[in-house]
């Protein structure tokens, strides 16, 4: 199953082999996490803090982005 990356608008692959989804690389992975913290959203710790999150964190942040940005398509970008 394809997605767009939600921060660069790429076509990657919704996989549990991509640890990155639905995003297409770490970096915009984690660009949408920093930007995600210092909006209207605060994680647990100081914003900008998801480079120490722990993996199922991550997970849990990129479901709930990737069920967001699915309900308000064309949102981002
Ligand atoms: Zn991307």
């Amino acid at each position: 199953m394809k997605v767009k990356c939600p921060t660069c608008g790429k076509a990657t692959e919704y996989d549990p082999k991509n640890p990155w989804r639905p995003f297409c690389s770490e970096r915009c992975k984690l660009i949408d996490l920093g930007a995600w913290a210092s909006d209207d959203y605060v994680i647990e710790g100081e914003p900008g803090s998801a480079d120490r999150m722990t993996p199922e964190e991550l997970e849990s942040v990129a479901r709930y982005t990737f069920e967001r940005d699915n309900r308000q398509p064309g949102r981002r970008r």
